[in-house]
Order: C-alpha cells, then sequence, then structure tokens
C-alpha cells in the first residue's frame, strides 16, 4: 500500500475509522463522501437531509476554513488545529470544529444491521456507568433536548477515564483547548436544526429518538477502545 503524508480527504467506505485518522487530515481540506448512500439511513434519516447536510453544510465548513488558513503558513493538521485555538479568530474554531464533527458524526451512523448491533464490551461498559443501556439513552436525549440552539452533544471519557454526557453550542467540540467541557468523544449527535428540519420540522425529540436506529455501535465501540488504550 503507498503511503503519503499528506491527507487531504478520508476515503472512510467500509472501513472503521480511528479518531488519529480524522486529526491527521491535512489542508487544503477536501470534503470525503459520505460512507455509505444517503438513503441508506432511512426511515430514520430522509436522503434529502443527509445529501443537504453533507453536501452543503459540511462542505461550507471546509471552504470557509480553507479560505481562513489559506494564507497561513504553518499549514497544521486537523488535530493541532483544533487543540491550538487559543487566539485564533473564532471562525476558525467554527470551521476546523464543523469539519471535525461533523466527520466525526458521518462515521457514526450506518444503516447495517451488524454495526447497529451494540458490542457486548460497550455495553458493560455504558450499563456498569448509567446502569443500563436504556437509562443511557434517556440520559443522552435529555441533555440533547436542552441543548439551546445549536450545538452537539456527546458521549465522552472525561478527565478520569469515566464515560460522561455532556453538550456543546455551536461547533465545540471536546477536545478543543478552548472547550467548556474537556474529555475524549466516542460518540456525538447534531443537534442544529440543519440536521433534522427537513424530517422532523422542530422536534427535536423525535429525531433524537429515531437517530437511535441508525448509530454504528461497532464504530463507538472502536473510538471508546482507541481513546482509552492511551
Ligand atoms: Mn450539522
Amino acid at each position: 500500500m503507498q503511503t503519503t503524508t499528506e491527507s487531504h480527504s478520508l476515503e472512510v467506505t467500509g472501513k472503521t475509522l480511528t479518531m488519529a485518522d480524522i486529526g491527521k487530515l491535512q489542508p487544503p481540506f477536501v470534503l470525503a463522501p459520505l460512507p455509505y448512500p444517503a438513503a441508506s439511513l432511512e426511515p430514520a434519516l430522509d436522503a434529502k437531509t443527509m445529501e443537504i447536510h453533507h453536501d452543503k453544510h459540511h462542505q461550507t465548513y471546509v471552504d470557509n476554513l480553507n479560505k481562513l488558513i489559506a494564507d497561513k503558513k504553518d499549514t497544521k493538521d486537523l488535530q493541532t488545529i483544533i487543540t491550538t485555538l487559543t487566539g485564533k479568530e473564532k471562525g476558525i474554531k467554527n470551521n476546523a470544529g464543523g469539519h471535525w464533527n461533523h466527520t466525526f458524526f458521518w462515521t457514526l451512523l450506518s444503516g447495517d444491521k451488524e454495526k447497529t448491533k451494540m458490542p457486548d464490551r460497550l455495553k458493560s461498559e455504558i450499563e456498569s456507568t448509567f446502569e443500563s443501556v436504556e437509562k443511557f439513552k434517556e440520559a443522552f436525549e435529555k441533555a440533547a433536548l436542552a441543548q439551546f440552539g445549536s450545538g452537539w452533544a456527546w458521549l465522552y471519557r472525561d478527565g478520569s477515564g469515566k464515560l460522561a454526557i455532556t453538550t456543546t453550542g455551536n461547533q465545540e467540540n471536546p477536545l478543543m483547548d478552548v472547550a467548556t467541557v474537556k474529555g475524549r468523544p466516542i460518540f456525538t449527535v447534531d443537534v442544529w436544526e440543519h440536521a433534522y428540519y427537513l424530517g422532523y420540522q422542530n422536534k427535536r425529540a423525535d429525531y433524537l429518538k429515531a437517530i437511535w436506529n441508525v448509530v454504528n455501535w461497532v464504530q463507538v465501540d472502536a473510538y471508546d477502545k482507541e481513546v482509552t488504550a492511551h
């Protein structure tokens, strides 16, 4: 296999990605295709929503980020950009976060029944923290509903390595040096209206209930093993 030190785009089809793969993305950033057909998450997420969300919204974050860093001599990878935001303009935070968060989010969804079945290892981790998978989902939905305006809900490992739930506003991400809540994310749901408005209008609660049908728990388990390994 040919290796290259420069990676602008992820080829995610059929592969279990690592968070390190996302962090190593290099400018100029390129939008990778969705790792599955846009209609494959129906009926939970309709094809039109997925197409607009990916092709228009995510593309805009990528384009804006490239513009904002075009004149910078130190072209850093995405991981470095989101962890050295102090002192940088807010646009870089919003658009680098937008690129990282959406790249991560696409990998967390699947219409493949093999992938939407929660692996036993992750199940027992969730049960030991939240008592049951159902209680975890309830707590996650509650947090996601309480996020006022645009943002993301996260399942992450906190500073002590414990699984926890949090939300962030706009495109903030717990990995950021400037994040209000810091940790290592293993799962997230986009709660911006653009993620659900076509299919669910203002009913964020219905979107949150439906999304459990298309969560790629195999990928969440892989991310959890990656972040707990070091
Ligand atoms: Mn979004």
